[in-house]
């Protein structure tokens, strides 16, 4: 067996977000390619990690030997085919995000992505990752198994696990339970002193414990060790799934605090995308897309299921919550009526698919712009959507979602999922009517036929007035220093046909100054036509915008229980939501 890959990772220059790297390969070709990915599984954009690696130089023993750069992202070195090579470089880190790398004199993170150059025809053997000048007090965490007998050594068994497996450093909070049967530590960096662990740990707990059950009863997950490393910051927020670990990044504010009762909102927002992110551990990381069980970390890896590893996930995570009794129906179904409320909104669920819009993650969902509302439909909204609607289904016919994702689990032990095993399994559970509705409502851009279903399951939908900008089809951005900016203008909307154009700054409606926008209701008759007075590229225009009629942006829709429903409908309730 060849000898083990071998970086050595120095923090020296923490101050300067430098990671000084020391790649050794044992037993290099004699022409020896490396590349650093240009994206990170899981966040499906290319980010061109290589852009951040300065000052290569390889050596053979002490002597130099040529280096050359092949393209944005590959080098070769022309070995005298005799000993070790050693590369080193620097990798600059300053990205607070979970995807990247950072580093300063308080705290550390990386993504082997960024950090790991990859050696081309070694990517089978172990590598091990040794981490050196830590400044004094710091503390180490991630799921890469320890390096025996060696102090901040690890060793994957390949460089996918390698990748796979993401650093937190610093002096942070920590705090452990066990699962299933499997230890599970937290670690939180940046929290005030107020925060309550002990809280955060008891929630993590209770929801590994009902996905664990959820997937394999009372048997165990699929990994000896499980590591949350969550981030806080003043503002911030996201996720990134891994086999055996989560980085995630949130607002300290939503922090639990002790002798706070009730969960906030920013709480349960967090405690969903710890849900979130742990329900991939099956469902992406395991569970995959036909296409992902080999990754190319040189481009794009395309797939049309994000509906279903995004958008169940994202049904699971909130649902998850409910389960686990973290938060009660009532909340689950408005957050669930938000949902509805913003696909409805959006036209481009009109453009695209929920299939077509994972397939374009790369460039549409992961390059948000002005236009995206108009362009594309979120696969984690819809998709959570879609999910909802099988699981009424086959419920309906006395199955569920649940089942049927233990029975993909089951079905694919090389984890390789397609649409044709989704839809044939579908057809097995809850008939072949249910899965020809599975693919219209996945392929399909019409509203889905949400009303009936929740209606049989004993919900009650009302609408309420949308706010009167979002009803105009305006998304804005307002503050007392930056006034009234137009973010989107939703096509279709009486916003887009007086031409008003995202970029605008709003200044007078009717003659009066504006600072918040639907203030001016005070003034303007409902349904009336009014001046907007804005300025674009430095000058001042006047548009007239006449109301018309756009019902899917006029109102939201709030759910909630019916105890009012048929004894059916209550049963198939009490069967989904407990109660
Ligand atoms: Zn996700």
């Amino acid at each position: 067996m060849t000898a083990a890959i071998r970086y050595r990772i120095d923090l020296a220059d923490a101050a300067n977000h430098r990671y000084r790297v020391t790649l050794t390969v044992p037993a290099p070709a004699r022409v020896q390619l490396f590349s650093l990915p240009v994206w990170i599984p899981g966040s499906y954009m290319v980010r061109e990690f290589g852009r951040h690696l300065s000052g290569l130089r390889a050596q053979q023993g002490r002597a130099d030997v040529v280096l050359t750069q092949l393209d944005k992202t590959t080098w070769r070195v022309d070995t005298t085919g005799r000993g070790a090579l050693t590369l080193s470089y620097d990798a600059y880190a300053f990205d607070n995000s979970v995807r990247t790398a950072f580093l300063d004199d308080s705290r550390g993170f990386f993504n082997p992505t960024s950090l790991c150059l990859r050696v081309h025809g070694q990517e089978g053997v172990p590598h091990e990752v040794r981490l050196a000048s830590l400044p004094s007090g710091w503390d180490v965490a991630t799921a890469m198994p320890a390096l025996a007998e060696t102090r901040n050594g690890f060793v994957s068994a390949d460089y996918d696990e390698l990748v796979d497996h993401p650093f937190e450093l610093g002096r942070f909070w920590r705090g452990e339970f066990e699962a299933g049967g499997v230890p599970h530590e937290f670690v939180v960096a940046g929290a005030w002193p107020s925060f309550d662990g002990e809280r955060l740990l008891a929630d993590a707990k209770r929801i590994c414990a009902a996905q664990i059950h959820f997937w394999h009863g009372r048997g165990k997950p699929p990994f000896e060790r499980y590591v949350f490393m969550l981030n806080t910051a003043e503002d911030g927020y996201g996720g990134l799934e891994h086999r055996a670990s989560t980085a995630l990044l949130a607002n300290r504010r939503d922090l639990p605090r002790r002798g706070q009762a009730a969960a906030s909102d920013g709480y349960v927002t967090l405690l969903g995308l710890i849900s979130h992110e742990y329900f991939h551990t099956w469902n992406v990381k395991r569970l995959k897309p036909a296409e992902f069980i080999e990754l190319d970390y040189g481009q794009e890896n395309y797939t049309r299921l994000l509906w279903f590893f995004e958008g169940f996930t994202s049904y699971y995570d909130d649902l998850m919550l409910r389960r686990a009794g973290l938060i009660d129906s009532a909340r689950y179904l408005k957050l669930i009526g938000r949902t509805v409320s913003g696909v409805r909104s959006t036209p481009g669920q009109k453009v695209q698919s929920v299939a077509e819009a994972s397939f374009d993650a790369w460039v549409k969902y992961y390059r948000s712009d002005e236009n995206t509302p108009n362009s594309t439909i979120s696969y984690y909204t819809k998709g959570s959507l879609v999910a909802l609607l099988l699981d009424l289904h086959l419920r309906r016919a006395g199955e569920s979602l649940d089942a049927l994702m233990r029975r993909l689990w089951k079905a694919c032990p090389s984890g390789a999922l397609t649409e044709e095993r989704v839809l044939s399994e579908v057809a097995e559970l809850g008939g072949a009517a249910l899965a020809e509705s599975l693919k219209a409502w996945v392929h399909g851009r019409d509203d889905l036929p949400l009303d009936a279903a929740l209606a049989a399951a004993g919900i009650k939908r009302s609408e309420d007035k949308a706010p009167w900008s979002a009803a105009l089809g305006l998304k804005l951005s307002e503050g007392p220093v930056t006034g009234v900016q137009v973010k989107s203008v939703l096509s279709g909307s009486a916003a887009a046909a007086a031409g008003v154009s995202p970029g605008d700054e709003l200044l007078a409606i009717d003659g009066w100054r504006i600072r918040r926008f639907d203030d001016a209701q005070q003034w303007v008759a409902e349904g009336q036509p009014f001046e907007l007075v804005l300025v674009r590229q430095q000058r001042l225009r006047t548009l007239t915008v006449k109301p018309l009629a756009a019902p899917a942006l006029e109102r939201t829709l709030s759910l909630a229980p019916d105890p009012q429903a048929p004894a059916a409908a209550l049963a198939l309730r009490r069967a989904w939501l407990g109660d």
